[in-house]
């Protein structure tokens, strides 16, 4: 995978700037989570896509690197995303 560069809009998932454009249902190549536009407010609603709630993938991007544990090894290496902004927000587990 090629460096990735900045987005305008933030996952709502692993906090980088990774993605074009909100609510389309792109998979963030850092942390695999799918945007079906659900973001922080929403912390415990199961995402239809994603099949977790936000919390839980964003626990596991936080333990695994990854939303789920089965895109553990899909995701964009430390180096693939190191030119990325990350703006962390914090999420009470
Ligand atoms: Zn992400």
């Amino acid at each position: 995978m090629p460096a990735l560069q900045d987005q305008p809009y933030q996952c709502p998932c692993c906090d980088y700037y990774s993605l074009e454009e909100r609510n389309s249902y792109l998979i963030c190549p850092v942390c695999y989570w799918e945007d079906d536009g659900q973001d922080m407010d929403e912390l415990d609603r199961v995402s239809g896509p994603n099949h977790i709630t936000l919390r839980q993938g964003r626990k596991n991007f936080a333990q695994l690197g990854a939303c789920d544990p089965s895109a553990a090894s899909l995701v964009a290496s430390p180096q693939d995303r190191s030119g990325l902004r990350r703006e962390q927000r914090a999420t009470y587990f």
